[in-house]
């Protein structure tokens, strides 16, 4: 390896500097270097930057910094590649996202500058982890009927598939992969630790092409280089009576005769209904009645989730006053018994009155006010 500079004297710090130190040291020459500042020399500027990310990446980490402390740079080189280290070994990225903003990436990656590849791998760390969550939890909607009887409905699951066009290889055709640099195509790597006055050596997937030992420059339009396609994969499940919105239930894997490959979370979605309104297991709805029947007291039909309900109005009966009508609610998910409904009701004063309406409603008033 040829003379390398001092980690220290390239952040310009002690050898004693704390982590704050070196934090702050690396914000000022990250600022200084930035190649978008630096529109006069920008190579210069992007060698500088990654010469001090160099020196950051190892003098922030305990473990790196003791060991380039003990060994110098061969203390390190296990970390980076044959070539040293390149933007694939930089696992700071969002120290860099605090200082220059989110905007960072999007700049970089437009210029198809040597930051590609940084823009590259950081969406393979933060996009993946977000895929296999969604694939592991599914939103259904269903009806406040279906809700009350329980339903057994088809589900698609997503699942990743090998996709055709390029054979999961994930580049596109003609351009076939490159033999990964990081791990010379092994696809594992070794890295070293010190512990005590031993060393234990560990094996584990090569994090720049995750253990495939191949690394794509032309990803395959079809699956943009994951080598893989979402398919929809159709799963029965059972929804039993009284699930309410944010009812979530799990399939077992092993409960799917092979077909699942992880467990699944099934979220449900209960629709608006038109008529009905539901507030935990109790159900409400809006009934209007004429003035005499309001008066005189009536018996009306009104809809509940399992049909229809009589019920009575008693004489005299006030705008807005709340009947129950026993155990017409939802049923209870986890326990015998159902909720109640509601029904409020509403008087509707009559218009539009013929001659001789109008006479027997007045002579009710002189009545009424002889009383
Ligand atoms: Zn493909
Ligand atoms: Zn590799």
């Amino acid at each position: 390896m040829p003379d390398k500079k001092d980690y220290y004297e390239i952040l310009g710090i002690k050898r004693n500097a704390t982590k704050d130190e070196i934090k702050a040291a690396y914000r000022n020459l990250a600022k200084k270097f930035h190649p978008d500042l630096n529109k006069e020399n920008p190579k210069l500027a992007e060698e500088k930057f990654k010469e001090i990310s160099e020196a950051y990446e190892v003098l922030v980490d305990d473990k790196k910094r003791a060991r380039y402390d003990q060994y110098g740079h061969a203390g390190v080189a296990q970390d980076f590649g044959k070539e040293g280290f390149t933007w694939q070994d930089f696992s700071h990225v969002s120290d860099l996202e605090d200082i220059f903003g989110h905007d960072i990436f999007s700049d970089f990656f437009g210029r198809g500058s040597i930051f590609s590849d940084f823009f590259g791998r950081r969406r393979e760390y933060f996009e993946q982890p977000g895929r296999e969550r969604r694939a592991k939890e599914v939103q259904v909607e269903i009806t406040l009927e279906q809700a009350y009887r329980g339903v057994s409905t088809e589900v698609p699951i997503p699942h990743m598939e090998k996709c055709v066009d390029c054979g999961g290889a994930g580049a596109a055709k003609g351009t076939p992969p490159k033999t990964c640099t990081y791990c010379h195509g092994r696809g594992e790597v070794q890295q070293q630790q010190l512990q005590g006055f031993g060393r234990i050596i560990k094996i584990g997937a090569c994090p720049v092409c995750k253990g495939r030992g191949k690394v794509i420059e032309h990803p395959c339009p079809t699956c943009h280089g994951s080598g893989e396609i979402q398919k929809l994969d159709k799963i029965n499940v059972r929804i039993p009576p009284g699930v309410d919105n944010g009812t979530t239930l799990k399939i077992s894997a092993d409960k799917t005769g092979g077909r699942l490959k992880e467990d699944i979370y099934v979220t449900l979605h209960i629709r608006p209904h038109p008529v009905f309104h539901r507030q935990g297991s109790d159900i409400y709805i809006e009934r209007t009645i004429s003035v005499t029947e309001a008066t005189l007291g009536t018996k009306v039909e009104v809809p509940t989730l399992d049909g229809t309900a009589v019920m009575k109005i008693p004489p005299g009966t006030q705008n807005g006053t709340l009947f129950r009508l026993r155990g017409s609610g939802m049923p209870y998910l986890r326990d015998q018994g159902y909720g109640d409904q509601y029904v409020r009701i509403f008087i509707n004063t009559p218009r539009n009155l013929t001659k001789r309406q109008r006479e027997l409603l007045e002579e009710f008033e002189r009545i009424e006010k002889k009383k």
